[in-house]
């Protein structure tokens, strides 16, 4: 376990984010890294996997730049880099929802010990919302939250206006998360401007829950746009999503392997063999495919599937 995995996310003022793309750049020349890091304006958004010396180089690196001395990093050990290559990049936007908040008016951020309180003390006024896409939480989610089947980030302000017609937004207590904290700035503000009075984000999001609470109150395990695809919050993580094909227990992803289709799907062994990769027969008809590989734990294809944690 010589290597972090580290997620990590600030927001601030950021003047010249080509500037500091190209220092990471320098920074990275000639460590053992790989990462996809986005900047923008509004800050910056990291995941990011390192042997251990170089990881702690970077953090330290990045934090004594004045604007990110108050970053926090989330970190996990792992065996090995968990992203293809270096990716440092401009973006518009740290999280893409067509729609302006008032970032200084979000929700009122809880950490673990105090969500994992206000779990146990959950009443009927209260919703838990996953707000990860559906992808997402099938393989893994806090017990009795509601998964709304979002396939886009960009489908939440729709999903925020019907809610408000189904709950009370005077009355409700809303308690939303997401897997690193960064989508909950956005939405928790959202939540607040369509009427929401009281609402509550998981600070640092699963990953931080599970490094201090473990899998207390989580069901299965805790999807990650890496190479990890999956892992658990603690050692007694299990499996509670189903092959697309044979309903057989299985949280392994595999990308479609027709090209033009890509679709990321839970499969068994056992199918991905019998379907060579492909989400469905027609897919495994198409002209267009990658050849498939058998192996235990496939990595994600990484041409068009979107990263947007
Ligand atoms: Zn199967
Ligand atoms: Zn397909």
């Amino acid at each position: 376990m010589n290597y972090y995995v580290l997620a990590y996310y600030h927001f601030v003022q950021v003047d010249d984010p080509e500037k500091l793309v190209a220092a990471h750049h320098a920074f990275f020349e000639g460590r053992d890294v790989t990462c996809r890091i986005y900047i923008s304006r509004e800050g910056i958004n990291g995941q990011f996997s390192a042997y251990v010396s170089d990881a702690e180089a970077y953090m330290n690196w990045l934090k004594e730049d004045e604007r990110f001395k108050e970053i926090e990093f989330k970190v996990h050990h792992y065996h090995e880099n968990v992203f293809p290559k270096i990716c440092v990049k401009v973006r518009e936007q740290l999280v893409a929802m067509d729609e302006p908040v008032d970032m200084s008016l979000t929700g009122e951020h809880l950490s673990s010990e105090k969500w994992k309180e206000m779990l146990q003390e959950k009443d009927e006024d209260t919703i838990l919302i996953d707000v990860r896409n559906d992808y997402e939480w099938k393989v893994g989610h806090f017990e009795g939250a509601e998964l709304p089947t979002l396939e886009q980030f960009r489908e939440f302000p729709k999903y925020a206006r019907d809610l408000k017609d189904k709950k009370d937004p005077d009355k409700t207590k809303v308690m939303m998360y997401c897997t690193g904290g960064i989508r909950c700035e956005l939405y928790s503000a959202l939540l607040k401007k369509v009427g929401f009075k009281n609402v509550f984000q998981l600070e640092g999001g699963v990953i931080k829950y599970g490094l201090k609470e473990g899998s207390d109150h989580w069901k299965g395990k805790l999807f990650v746009f890496d190479d990890r695809m999956a892992v658990p919050l603690s050692d007694s993580a299990e499996t509670i999503s189903q092959c697309h094909k044979c309903t057989t227990l299985s949280d392994i992803y595999y990308n479609c392997a027709n090209v033009d289709c890509n679709e990321l799907f839970t499969c068994c062994p056992d199918c991905a063999d019998k379907f060579q990769g492909c989400c469905s027969v027609a897919c495994q008809q198409s002209p267009r495919r990658r050849l498939y590989e058998k192996t235990a734990r496939p990595k994600p294809f990484r041409k068009k599937h979107h990263y947007l944690s």
